[in-house]
């Protein structure tokens, strides 16, 4: 995958999705090299926040006795349930005192991968006339995955941060075809370099 150039400008947003305590090692769900992605969210933290450009961080937010969990006959043990050390984004993430909280699937009967699905993300941005999206985190092949078509197909212009993301591969190469799901379908893919070099290229 070859990124695209790109320079971060007004009516862009960093969408941060479900970096979580329960996602990382020592965690309830833990996704493989998760941890991985923190220290490559925060140089895009820093860069939007430069900008003065809003971040937006989605979480799960899960009721103990939610659907999603393996006790309520869904597929994943129980993770992120709203209120505990699991369900907090990790600590080294330096998120922004301004950064906008989403939590979602926070009703016990509904489950929700995407960032966009039963929250207000859509009318945020709306809000803010925001129209571009840069977007990574876990899991690429679950909450990444859905928070991107959700936003392709609200009609933002989608950039997936491919350094910036990290799969559950439940199944081999579950990862691989979710980012070739999403580019087909119109994200373009970039990495710090190719956003940042653009940037600073401005200067
Ligand atoms: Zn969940």
């Amino acid at each position: 995958v070859d990124p695209v150039s790109v320079s971060v400008q007004a009516g862009d947003a960093l969408i941060v999705v479900d970096v979580q305590n329960d996602f990382l090692s020592g965690g309830n769900l833990r996704v493989p090299a998760g941890e991985e992605v923190v220290p490559v969210l925060n140089r895009y933290i820093s860069e939007f926040s430069h900008n003065h450009l809003p971040v937006f961080a989605t979480r799960d937010w899960h009721p103990p006795d939610h659907c999603s969990f393996s006790a309520r006959g869904g597929g994943w043990p129980p993770h992120c349930v709203a209120g505990t050390r699991g369900a907090e984004f990790v600590p080294e993430l330096a998120l922004p005192e301004t950064a906008t909280i989403i939590s979602k699937a926070a009703r016990a009967e509904q489950d929700a991968y995407s960032g966009f699905d039963g929250t207000n993300l859509h009318r945020e941005l709306r809000h803010r006339d925001v129209h571009r999206l840069f977007i990574g985190g876990l899991a690429t092949d679950y909450c990444v995955l859905n928070t991107v078509r959700d936003a392709l197909s609200s009609g933002y212009e989608v950039f997936l941060l491919i350094d910036a993301i990290r799969a559950v591969d439940l199944k081999a190469g579950d990862g691989v075809r979710a980012v070739d799901d999403m580019l087909r379908r119109g994200a373009r893919p970039v990495d710090l370099q190719s956003v940042a070099t653009a940037s600073s290229a401005e200067n």
